[in-house]
């Protein structure tokens, strides 16, 4: 079984878990840089970014979680993708700076900070995913090593991938389908590949 850290500083970590059982795997949540012992991946939630890369300040969790990256899948959704980015727009703190990606946080504004809508993404088979957005954040910019995703119709880039790094700038969590997170834990070798 693959075992699935789901970074539960704060944010929609329990969804994460949920989903991840759903599809086999073994989810185990990590609040202290011991949890990532015996991971094989991790998921960032969705969340408050500055809340998110505060703790991971205090809790110590920058190194190790770099570390943990130079070798495992990680994937970032909304708040995460924030965290794992290179350059974030608005955000006092240090990130992560995992994916070679400038986000921009808030990026849909007030009138519409939270839509639905479908997003057809490269690599997952079958109907496009519907895809929820929480005022979420953009994809700016990516750099050479970075592939993109899925776009939306107006070519907003909003998920991407860097070797075994993945980013979402919405919440398959929130949903019934499962395809992303079975694409995920494809990448730690686990059901799906
Ligand atoms: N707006 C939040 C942030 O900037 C992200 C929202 C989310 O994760 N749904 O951190």
């Amino acid at each position: 079984m693959v075992a699935v850290g789901v970074l539960a500083l704060q944010g929609d970590f329990a969804e994460h878990a949920a989903i991840l059982r759903r599809v086999g795997a073994d989810a185990r949540e990590v609040r202290l840089p011991a949890d990532l012992e015996g991971l094989d991946a991790l998921i960032i939630p969705g969340g408050e970014s500055t809340t998110i890369a505060r703790l991971l300040a205090l809790y110590k969790l920058i190194e190790p979680i770099r570390a943990f990256a130079a070798r495992r899948p990680v994937w970032g959704t909304c708040a995460g993708m924030i965290v794992m980015a290179k350059r974030a727009t608005d955000l006092d703190q240090e990130t992560l700076r995992l994916i070679d990606i400038d986000v921009v946080r808030n990026a849909f504004g007030r009138q519409v900070d939270s839509f639905e809508t479908d997003v057809a993404v490269d690599e997952i088979e079958g109907p496009p995913v519907h895809a929820v957005f929480i005022r979420a954040p953009l994809v700016r910019a990516v750099g050479p090593g970075v592939k993109v995703l899925g776009r939306l119709a107006d070519e907003t880039i909003v998920a991407a991938r860097q070797g075994h790094l993945l980013v979402t700038a919405f919440h398959p969590e929130l949903t019934e389908d499962t395809r992303l997170h079975s694409y995920f834990i494809s990448f730690a070798g686990g059901p799906g590949k």
